[in-house]
């Protein structure tokens, strides 16, 4: 039987870049996931293609394949649905190739329940951790301001929770490298290839 493939969700706060590290990804020759292209209800934008970079659907259509179960997760977003399709990310899975999901965090938290075998990379924003010290002792912000500067950063950080890997994106490239990295990790897990191992053995 082929061994199945990861399923990669790339997700995290918004204004994080996700949506920018995952066309970095795909604009390398070398990466060999399949993007699993979403449904949406929004508009396309200037140069957005239907199929590429979304299925674009009205409120009605998304509707129905929330009905028919026809989505991993959906979420609605700025007014507008966002979903995977199921069939394209289970069939692709059990091809042995890896698929790659770039969405919002209320979507991964419904994937997380429905996939837990998932690889959940958390995508932080630059100097998160600094954050409230550099707020602090610049001391040109309000302390209102500077509150609710920090309660938003605390709560992007404790979306981290349901990750199991945290990817700080200073620059692009290396995010994707690291990203890179952690998925070849993920298919050298001992659980993943030990049942090839056990099969040599028996041959032997
Ligand atoms: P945009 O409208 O800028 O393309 O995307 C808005 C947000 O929706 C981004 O955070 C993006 O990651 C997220 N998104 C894109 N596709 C999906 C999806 O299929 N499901 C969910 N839950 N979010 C998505």
């Amino acid at each position: 039987m082929r061994e199945k493939g990861l399923l990669i969700v790339l997700s995290g706060p918004s204004g994080v870049g996700k949506g920018t590290v995952r066309k970095e990804l795909f604009s390398q020759e070398n990466t060999a996931y399949e993007y699993s292209v979403s449904m949406t209800t929004r508009l396309p934008r200037e140069g957005e293609v239907d199929g590429k970079d979304y299925f674009f659907k009205s409120r009605e259509e998304f509707e129905s394949l929330i009905e028919q179960d026809k989505l991993l997760e959906y979420a609605e977003y700025v007014g507008n649905y966002y979903g995977t399709p199921v069939d394209y990310v289970r069939e692709t899975i059990n091809n042995g190739k890896d698929v790659f999901l770039e969405i919002e965090v209320e979507g991964a938290k419904q994937i997380r329940d429905k996939f837990p075998e998932g690889l959940f990379i958390f995508l932080a924003p630059p100097s998160l951790s600094e954050l409230q010290n550099r707020l602090v002792t610049r001391g040109t912000e309000t302390d209102d301001v500077i509150q609710n500067r920090v309660a938003a950063a605390k709560r992007e950080l404790e979306m981290m929770n349901l990750y199991d890997y945290v990817v700080e994106n200073d620059k692009v490239e290396l995010a994707c490298e690291r990203i890179n990295a952690i998925v070849m990790a993920e298919h050298l897990k001992r659980e993943r290839v030990e049942a090839r191992y056990k099969k040599m053995l028996e041959v032997e």
